[in-house]
């Protein structure tokens, strides 16, 4: 396993050994590894001929008051896992390298980008879209494996791939969860322990929402709305930012659930904010 702090060595090593057939399967991560990122490592390993993940915590993709400066790092401690499961380099650039003073390009996918997490986090998809299109120019991977748990960052770049022609084949898995259900997430770290707690609170609003989708045949987005909140307000250290019952494509909210339905929330707990949705299918009547 090989570090490789230089966009030049990455777009080197990449010429050198991919080709030949070979197939580049690609992790991006902005580092501080869990077992959710590993799950998508492992993914990577089946798919490709060798996998490449990256950590970089993308300054564009934080807004000026957001937790930049103290989101978790350990580079040190990301090498020992990519070794343990077995990834071929992990690209870890500086920001300097990725970003030189004069940068004046950006990725722009309209629309889905001010919704929900854009329209609480101003530039976030711009920044993501932006930085996913330059590692996948630098790795020019033919897989690129990212997590459901970022439901609307797979649409965005979902949406950016095919409107771009990006050519990449995009592999979405599901979300790890700790055995409380709460959805394993570097910023979990930020949380002091009466907050970790509460913090499954999210977990147990999204079953409430599955269990009377899936179970109980609820279709009215109002009625599995309801329900969420109520979960979530049982639990008063939960600050909610939204709720969404949406169609994870478009993003546009619905009013009824239908076949594959994604109801996404984002919860304040102290100063951490955290997101969590499941996909949900209404039982069939009859
Ligand atoms: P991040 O380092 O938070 O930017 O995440 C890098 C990738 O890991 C993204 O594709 C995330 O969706 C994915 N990811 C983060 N947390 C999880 C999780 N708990 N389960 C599965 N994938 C995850």
């Amino acid at each position: 396993m090989d570090l490789v702090r230089r966009v030049s060595m990455m777009q080197e090593i990449v010429r050198e050994k991919a080709g030949k057939g070979r197939k580049v399967a690609f992790v991006p991560t902005m580092g501080a590894l869990h077992d959710g990122h590993l799950s998508l490592v492992r993914r990577a390993r089946e798919l490709g001929d060798f996998v490449i993940v990256s950590a970089f915590v993308n300054p564009m993709q934080f807004g000026p008051n957001e937790d930049f400066d103290t989101y978790p790092r350990d580079l040190a401690r990301d090498q020992d896992l990519c070794i343990q499961e077995g990834v071929d380099y992990l690209f870890a650039p500086s920001r300097e390298d990725m970003y030189r003073p004069d940068h004046h390009t950006y990725v722009e996918v309209e629309g889905l980008s001010s919704l929900l997490e854009g329209a609480t986090r101003p530039g976030h998809f711009r920044g993501v879209a932006t930085v996913v299109l330059k590692l996948l120019n630098v790795v020019r991977p033919h897989f690129a494996v990212f997590g459901q748990k970022d439901a609307q960052q797979v649409a965005v770049i979902k949406r950016m791939v095919r409107d771009l022609n990006v050519p990449v084949e995009l592999i979405v898995e599901p979300t790890v969860r700790e055995d409380d259900g709460l959805a394993l997430s570097s910023r979990n770290a930020h949380l002091d322990p009466e907050d970790r707690r509460a913090a499954p609170v999210l977990y147990r609003a999204l079953e409430r929402a599955r269990a009377l989708v899936e179970e109980e045949g609820v279709r009215e987005a109002a009625r599995v709305d309801a329900a969420v909140r109520e979960v979530l307000g049982t639990e008063p250290r939960a600050r909610i930012d939204y709720v969404a019952i949406v169609d994870p494509d478009e993003f546009v909210p619905l009013e009824r659930v239908d076949e594959n339905t994604l109801i996404a929330l984002a919860a304040w707990l102290g100063e951490t904010r955290l997101i969590d949705n499941v996909l949900v299918t209404p039982r069939r009547v009859g």
